[in-house]
């Protein structure tokens, strides 16, 4: 969403941009506020948000703009893996600059010189994408995000998924909770 907003030019992509730059996250006020706008826009079918809420703050704001939807949240879904793991991971990935897919270095694709398998567009390593920016949200990860494991608990929404195994198991079970 935070893209959308940036490469449409709006001031909130234009304040978040140059936040994430520098490898922070963005407050809670304007991811709330692009959240909501985005809520506006939706029919009543449900819908399935990546990386949000990433704090109390962002919980709460959500918890009372599903109230007014009344549309309660279903589920919440937490994917663990090591951090040894995610700074691999971190370390690999590359984005196609065409169509936006993202893939593994050493997995999909042999090298990062290597075209996108989808469109054949080229790949680049993201800005944020290094182990500086990882270690930095990590520690912004314990502080701020992982109080809501315990907020969801509370609330029996809360599933954890393991994902130190194939993408097709972590897929299955994702969808096995979901259905
Ligand atoms: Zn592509």
């Amino acid at each position: 969403m935070l893209r959308e907003e940036k490469a449409d030019g709006t001031p909130l992509g234009i304040e978040a941009d140059s936040l994430t730059r520098g490898g922070n996250l963005v407050g809670d006020k304007i991811i709330n506020s692009v959240v909501a706008a985005w809520l506006s826009k939706q029919g009543g079918d449900g819908f399935v948000f990546d990386g949000y809420p990433r704090t109390l703050g962002q919980a709460e704001a959500l918890e009372q703009m599903l109230a007014d939807r009344k549309q309660p949240l279903d589920v919440v879904l937490l994917l663990e893996a090591d951090i040894t793991t995610l700074r691999s991971r971190v370390e690999n990935r590359a984005t196609c600059k065409a169509c936006g897919n993202i893939v593994s270095i050493g997995l999909q694709v042999a090298d990062a010189s290597a075209n996108c398998p989808r469109c054949g567009g080229v790949l680049i390593r993201r800005v944020d994408d290094n182990a500086e920016t990882l270690e930095r949200r990590f520690a912004e990860y314990a502080e701020k995000t992982a109080p809501l494991i315990s907020y969801y608990e509370k609330r029996q929404l809360l599933h954890r998924v393991n994902t130190e195994r194939l993408p097709e198991q972590v897929f299955a079970e994702v969808c096995q909770i979901l259905n």
